[in-house]
């Protein structure tokens, strides 16, 4: 199999909590992977080198819709809303004068000093990180009520936008989980996009009611494998065989 004939996709990095360092024991609450703030700034730094152009999901949108080529366009996102967010990969990012997407659980916001505060994702959005909604409860919405899962996705928009004085335009699962159904009531609750983990089928033209991503963990800082991860081919690479 040749590389020309897989298809380039949009390369949507997805990270989530960052840390000084990984804790020897993750809490039970906590499943989502850490990442090392040295882990992230390495990553970060490869794609300045190799000059990537990193770009808001709204620019990434407009490109996807106008079939402008995609080739070297990164986009990076977090998931969850925790507060080594704004200690350790915001002035990553200020530094290289890099956009990215903030996915938050609503009601966890300012619960406790792991979270992002509603002051954090002010100065955030002041340095021109895009805030989006990951849902109020991080509920995986494929299993819950209709009524819910329109709670989940509508409340949550109406809540971050009435506190951070902005429209919300971009939404991310939970757990990734959706159906066609949710990606009706995302839409319909007026969102642009919607993102999930790497689920999601190919596709001629990408859904942009299931953007797929790049999951970027501890150890992807090899360049190899950021080279594989930000080629718009990893979710294809990931579809062959083993040794192929
Ligand atoms: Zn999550």
């Amino acid at each position: 199999m040749t590389l020309g004939v897989l298809q380039h996709e949009p390369v949507i990095l997805g990270y989530h909590a960052i840390r000084e360092t990984i804790p020897a024991a993750i809490p039970p609450d906590e499943v989502a992977p850490v990442l090392t703030a040295r882990s992230f700034r390495r990553q970060i730094a490869f794609l300045v080198r190799h000059r990537y152009r990193v770009v808001s999901l709204e620019t990434l949108c407009e490109t996807l819709r106008t079939a402008a080529p995609l080739r070297r366009l990164v986009a990076i996102t977090f998931d969850d809303g925790d507060s080594g967010i704004a200690r350790y990969a915001a002035p990553v990012l200020r530094e290289h004068g890099l956009p990215a997407t903030v996915f938050v659980i609503v009601d966890a916001i300012g619960r406790s000093p792991a979270w992002l505060s509603w002051e954090e994702l002010q100065r955030l959005r002041r340095q021109g990180i895009t805030i989006g909604s990951h849902s109020l409860s991080h509920a995986y919405l494929p299993t819950v009520t209709r009524e819910q899962a329109i709670e989940e996705v509508r409340e949550s928009k109406r809540r971050l936008e009435e506190r951070l004085q902005q429209p919300v335009r971009h939404f991310s699962y939970p757990g990734g989980g959706f159906t066609p159904e949710l990606q009706t009531i995302v839409r319909d609750a007026g969102y642009a996009t919607a993102l999930t983990t790497n689920r999601g089928q190919r596709r001629r033209q990408p859904d942009l009611f299931a953007l797929r991503r790049v999951s970027m963990g501890e150890g992807s800082e090899a360049p190899w494998v950021l080279w594989a991860k930000t080629s718009g081919y990893y979710h294809a690479f990931r579809r062959l065989p083993d040794g192929a």
